[in-house]
């Protein structure tokens, strides 16, 4: 039975061992997969922080330009007032800078290897090319050569394709978190090209409006060109705007304020430019009047940008609740499993191994073995009280066999006793005579049979009643059970005839307990309805041979012979063949 309990206690362990390594073998692979998700998008976060801070960044860098532009085609007399702007412009554009590369240092993104040179690349542009404009504005007006002049505003403008890598690498950090962000990511883009593009536009005017002359051949060129390309990304924008839910309010305003009235501005100033004296107006009354038309483009790159914002956080949050309740979901499965491998080992395993135990004592014969009743619940319930019934049923045969067990040895006794002299009848003496004959006795021990019978019994009957034979038979019953003892065989062989199978060290012993009884019989006076009469006894007593077996049948015949011979010679004396003996 220990080795049933601890089988059923391994096993039970093993399934609950083998289930949860099935629950966390199809866990894991869901909880790897929300963390990869939840990874991604928290980086589609941050990649939208660097995306936000370039295209901000760019927006600067170009905004630059326009002071830029003003302090080169400015005199060194207006040169400080015209600085002022300049210096601003670029502590922006530095401050925006600052801003980005915080966002891309390696402690802040170890994986922004290719934004970390591009940043680079932009400053060292950028420095250079401020260098140049500050080389020339540090010279007299008319000591500045033209294509020096050309050169500074071109380097100025070269600085901003840099920015294409981290713009890049940032917005398809951006798509790679957030699928969904892609639309908001393109037109934030086409949005900052845009501004890009609109800054190149008012800056082809720059040098003409500053010479007081017609516009040249080939800023007519760069206009056509820049105009094309606002055009052109007017119309992706559009397409993009129409099928989104990006807010077409704003977009409208864009549309108003940029396309219509900013364009417009820009086409009546090329009309004027056109006139061989060029345009009757300086450059800063056309920053004034066309810069603040730009600004709806800026607001709705913002607006865009706050949208793909919102998206990728929403996404981040998504993923992170999605992967807190996978981890909480296979938390409590597992917990479950647990609890309910212990209920099952309380309620079910333990009461069986219990009630294994109660049954295997109940078989055994420990009756006393308590039955829990009462504790347990349903069909364990009923398991122990079919075994409260077992136990009771086993008691009751218990009971009812030792019953039985002492009726059988009653009946045995009644079987093999004479009911008038309680001495053995001569079925039984003939089993047990037989069966000790058939023993090997000891060396010295000798086995004697001794019969008598009463003497005249006729006569005794026939004078004094039936009554008074019975009396003398009870007489000579009593008197042997005082002579002989266990192992000694004493009976009753039928009528008055006795048998003793005796066994002694002496076969003499054997002689003088038969002549006891003989003596002792003679001398009492039995009574009967005042009547007295004394009875006596005549024997024959054998010796059983010491090798080989003889049968009782052999020595009762002997024995009988002996007695026959007692009785021919006179009676109340005893014949044996110990010594051919007599006694009176
Ligand atoms: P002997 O000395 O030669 O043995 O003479 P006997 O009269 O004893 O022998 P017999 O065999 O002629 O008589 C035996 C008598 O024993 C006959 C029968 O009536 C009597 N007897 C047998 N069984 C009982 C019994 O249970 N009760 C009584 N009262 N008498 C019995
Ligand atoms: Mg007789
Ligand atoms: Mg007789």
């Amino acid at each position: 039975m220990p080795s049933t309990r601890i089988l059923l206690a391994k096993r039970l362990k093993l399934t609950t061992a083998a289930l949860c390594v099935l629950v966390l073998s199809l866990a894991t692979p869901l909880l790897l997969h929300q963390s990869r998700a939840y990874s991604l998008a928290e980086n589609g976060v941050r990649s939208l922080d660097r995306f936000r801070a370039t295209l901000l960044a760019m927006e600067s860098v170009s905004a630059e330009r326009g002071p830029a532009n003003g302090a080169l085609g400015a005199d060194a007399l207006n040169a400080p007032s015209l600085r002022l702007p300049l210096i601003n412009a670029r502590a922006e554009s530095d401050r925006r800078l600052a801003v980005l590369r915080s966002l891309v240092t390696s402690q802040a993104c170890p994986g922004c290897t290719v934004e970390r040179a591009s940043v680079d690349a932009v400053q060292t542009q950028l420095a250079a090319a401020r260098k140049q404009v500050d080389g020339l504005i540090a010279q007299p007006l008319e000591q500045r050569e033209h294509d020096a002049v050309l050169s500074a505003v071109n380097e100025m403008i070269a600085v901003i394709p840099s920015f294409g890598p981290l713009a890049n690498a940032s917005s398809a950090g951006v798509v790679r978190g957030d699928p969904n962000a892609l639309n908001c990511v393109l037109v934030a883009r086409l949005t900052a090209q845009l501004r890009e593009q609109a800054g190149l536009l008012g800056s082809t005017f720059t040098a003409a409006l500053t010479a007081h002359r017609r516009l040249s051949e080939t800023e007519l060129f760069a206009q056509e060109r820049a105009k094309g390309r606002i055009e052109e990304l007017r119309s992706l924008i559009a397409a993009r705007v129409e099928h989104t839910p990006v807010g077409s309010a704003i977009y409208q305003r864009l549309a108003s304020v940029y396309y219509d009235n900013g364009m417009s501005y820009m086409a009546r100033v090329r009309a004027m430019a056109l006139h061989p004296e060029g345009a009757n107006l300086t450059a800063a009354e056309l920053a004034a009047e066309y810069v603040p038309t730009m600004q709806p483009i800026v607001q709705f790159r913002d607006y865009v940008l706050d949208l793909a914002e919102t998206e990728v956080k929403g996404h981040r949050n998504d993923a992170l609740m999605l992967l807190v309740a996978s981890g909480i979901g296979t938390a409590v499965v597992l917990y479950l499993l647990l609890i309910a491998s212990v209920y099952f080992r309380r309620r079910f395993v333990q009461p069986f191994i219990q009630a294994a135990d109660i049954i295997m004592a109940i078989a055994d014969g420990k009756l006393e073995t308590p039955v829990p009743h009462g504790e347990h619940r349903l069909e364990i319930r009923s398991l122990f009280h079919a075994i409260l019934v077992l136990k009771e049923n086993s008691i009751e045969k218990m009971r009812l066999e030792h019953e039985r067990n002492i009726l059988l040895r009653e009946l045995e006794t009644v079987a093999d006793t004479d009911f008038l002299t309680r001495l053995l009848n001569r079925r039984a003496f003939e089993r047990k005579a037989t069966a000790t004959l058939s023993r090997r006795a000891g060396t010295q021990a000798k086995q004697v049979l001794i019969m008598f019978d009463a003497d005249r019994f006729k006569q005794i009957n026939d004078t004094l009643g039936h009554a008074a034979g019975d009396l003398a038979l009870q007489t000579i019953g009593r008197l042997c059970s005082e002579i002989w003892h266990q192992p000694d065989i004493v009976a009753r062989l039928g009528g008055e005839e006795f048998a003793v199978l005796t066994r002694v060290d002496d076969a003499f012993e054997a002689v003088a307990a038969a002549n006891e009884l003989r003596r002792r019989l003679a001398s009492t006076a039995l009574e009967l309805d005042g009547v007295r009469f004394t009875v006596t006894l005549s024997f024959g007593i054998s010796l059983a041979t010491q090798t080989g077996r003889e049968t009782l049948d052999a020595l009762l015949l002997r024995a009988d012979k002996l007695l026959y011979s007692a009785k021919l010679g006179g009676r109340n004396c005893i014949v044996s063949d110990i010594e051919s003996s007599t006694s009176h």
